[in-house]
């Protein structure tokens, strides 16, 4: 894990007010993270939803922990008459499955009406399902 700090401007009077980006390479690490930091901390994914909720002020936020890093939470697989999707997998890898697509077409389908198509590459589906 390593630590970043990091203060985003994206023009001349929006900005993020500093933070700390932590980055664990596990979700152990992650839980630690949460448990350490508490209501100072808050997951990170796609940040589709968080960076705007910042640059707005409308929350902030002291520690990000960007899931990005943890290997192995963006599958989608088969499984029996089911589907398993992991929290990292992007909504428009939800949209594009074949797997998805054969076993629960309607799915896909009402991924590829979030958004737009730059929005649903990055957003993940552990990200929709917290906001919503
Ligand atoms: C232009 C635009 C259009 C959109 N249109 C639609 C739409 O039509 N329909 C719709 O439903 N949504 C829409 N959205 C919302 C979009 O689906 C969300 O921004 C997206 O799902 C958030 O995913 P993310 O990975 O970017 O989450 P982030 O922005 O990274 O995080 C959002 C929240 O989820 C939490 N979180 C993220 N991952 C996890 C996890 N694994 N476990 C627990 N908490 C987690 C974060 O802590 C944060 O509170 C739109 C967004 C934009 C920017």
């Amino acid at each position: 894990m390593w630590l970043e700090r990091a203060s985003l401007v994206w023009g001349q009077h929006l900005t993020i007010p500093a933070f700390e980006l932590l980055r664990p390479r596990s979700l152990a690490e992650a839980s630690e993270l949460l448990l350490k930091h508490g209501d100072d901390a808050r997951l990170i994914a796609g940040g589709t939803t968080l960076v705007i909720l910042m640059k707005q002020r409308t929350v902030y936020y002291p520690y990000l922990i960007d899931l990005q890093g943890i290997s192995g939470i963006d599958h989608i697989t088969a499984d029996g008459d089911g589907v398993r999707i992991g929290a990292m997998a992007t909504q428009r890898a939800v949209e594009t499955s074949s797997v998805v697509r054969r076993s629960f077409p309607a799915l896909a389908d009402a991924f590829g009406k979030i958004g737009n198509v730059r929005v649903r590459t990055t957003a993940t589906v552990g990200g929709n399902l917290a906001c919503s």
